[in-house]
């Protein structure tokens, strides 16, 4: 198996982490596993997941405790995303909520908006979504084109939202909208909307590749008036926050990725050490001995460097190239082995039970979701290019200026 392989990993070393990852492993035994294949089947999970999630602790781990979080650090949720990928956990997406919609809330929102949702989520009675991206923009934030006008005791909200993770299932959206429609600084703010509002509707959750037991859907506002103090943090200001956001979006997904990589490892291993072929099995051939060694030394790499960057977003370190270069990296390596261990597999691979055929359809929107591995190159390629960027635009603005004079 891959762990009899790894180096020692201090930062899962302590007893409270044993207890959270022998905690996440009996919940997905008793609550998960028994009821996927019907969650596949309707597109969504229960709400029982998540009240039995809360029930557990394992929601909001890492938020304050004041608020009903864990008061645990980074490094806890890093571990439940880890180990629930381990074991194929899809439903619930208990890291959007926990780790991306109830950190936004704890960071920027009003003690109001902290009282109201985040007690709550950690008891899986209130389920969060977030919503930035929409029919005609995905990667391109800044043109998204749902608005939210100023009408004094409310905000009027109108647009679209696509693709929404838990959209059909939750009770709340975070929704990325323009404050300041039609003026030079359009504002782009973050509302919580509350999904029992007139004039929300949802769309049906889409039936996707993979991910079937996880609801992503569309979401729809017609005159909808969310309460004024609904805004989280200042107007104007969810561009920054969303900014300041992502690199923790982004390596929860780097994070999933060597999860999902070290689970189908295991997998194949054990299948390998079972299937015969021309009378040996077919551990024996060199191909696989030499593919899955491959396959577990590049995981190792990646791991490392994954668990440094756990380490620095747990202390605020983290730089938004290194969440990038993690996403970027974790996620590529975890289709090429997905890919890999399905064909060891042979055509049982191709098969739903196998575990190695859901583990393939799940892996492909890790390289597009969060922002797709493109963006990632381009963030990391600025950086690094950083200064020939600033002298090609220093040279463009002395030429304009020799021109003018
Ligand atoms: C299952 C699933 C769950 C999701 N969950 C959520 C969610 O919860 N909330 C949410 O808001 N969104 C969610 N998304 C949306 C996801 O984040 C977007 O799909 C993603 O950001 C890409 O946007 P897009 O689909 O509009 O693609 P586009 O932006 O249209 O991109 C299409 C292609 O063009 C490339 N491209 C775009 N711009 C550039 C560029 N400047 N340079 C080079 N190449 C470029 C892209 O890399 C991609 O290959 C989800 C998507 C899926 C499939």
């Amino acid at each position: 198996m891959f762990s009899d392989i790894q180096l020692p990993r201090d930062i899962y070393a302590s007893e409270e982490h044993q207890m959270v990852r022998e905690t996440i492993r009996q919940y997905i035994k008793k609550e998960i596993l028994p009821n996927r294949e019907r969650w596949e089947e309707q597109g969504y999970c229960d709400d029982s997941a998540w009240t039995s999630a809360g029930e557990l602790g394992l929601l909001n781990l890492s938020l304050s405790e004041e608020y009903g979080g864990g008061g645990l650090d980074f490094s806890f949720s890093a571990l439940l995303i880890e180990e629930a990928a381990i074991l194929g956990l899809v439903a619930p997406a208990i890291s959007m909520h926990s780790d991306i919609v109830a950190v936004y809330i704890e960071q920027y929102g009003s003690e109001l908006l902290k009282q109201k949702y985040l007690p709550d989520m950690a008891l899986g009675k209130k389920i969060g979504s977030l919503a930035m991206t929409e029919p005609g923009t995905g990667s391109d934030v800044q043109a998204i084109k749902t608005t939210a006008v100023d009408k004094g005791d409310h905000w009027l909200l109108n647009g679209s939202k696509t693709f929404i993770t838990i959209g059909y299932t939750s009770t709340f959206a975070i929704v990325a909208c323009k404050t300041r429609p039609g003026t030079d600084q359009e504002g782009l703010s973050l509302l919580i909307v509350d999904a029992n509002l007139p004039g929300f509707t949802k769309g049906k959750p889409f039936k996707k590749l993979g991910l079937k037991e996880s609801d992503t859907c569309e979401l729809f506002f017609e005159d909808v008036q969310v309460p004024k103090d609904h805004i989280i943090g200042e107007e104007g200001m969810g561009f920054i926050y969303m900014m300041q956001e992502l690199p923790r979006e982004r390596m929860t997904i780097a994070i999933q990725s060597i999860g999902v990589a070290q689970g189908a490892i295991d997998d194949t291993i054990d299948y390998v050490t079972d299937r015969v072929a021309f009378r040996t099995p077919i551990a024996g051939f060199q191909n696989t001995q030499f593919k899955l060694a491959e396959l577990a030394t590049q995981l190792s790499v990646y791991q490392a460097y994954v668990d440094k960057c756990v380490k620095l977003l747990a202390t605020h370190e983290l730089t938004a190239e290194a969440a990038s270069m993690a996403k970027l990296g974790a996620t590529e390596l975890e289709s090429q082995v997905v890919d890999e261990c399905l064909q060891l597999h042979g055509g049982y691979g191709y098969i739903w039970e196998y575990a190695i055929a859901r583990r393939y359809a799940n892996a492909r929107v890790t390289r597009i979701y969060g922002g797709t591995n493109e963006i990632m190159k381009l963030m990391i390629s600025r950086k690094l290019l950083s200064r020939y960027t600033a002298e090609a635009k220093a040279k463009r603005k002395r030429r304009r200026e020799q021109k003018v004079s």
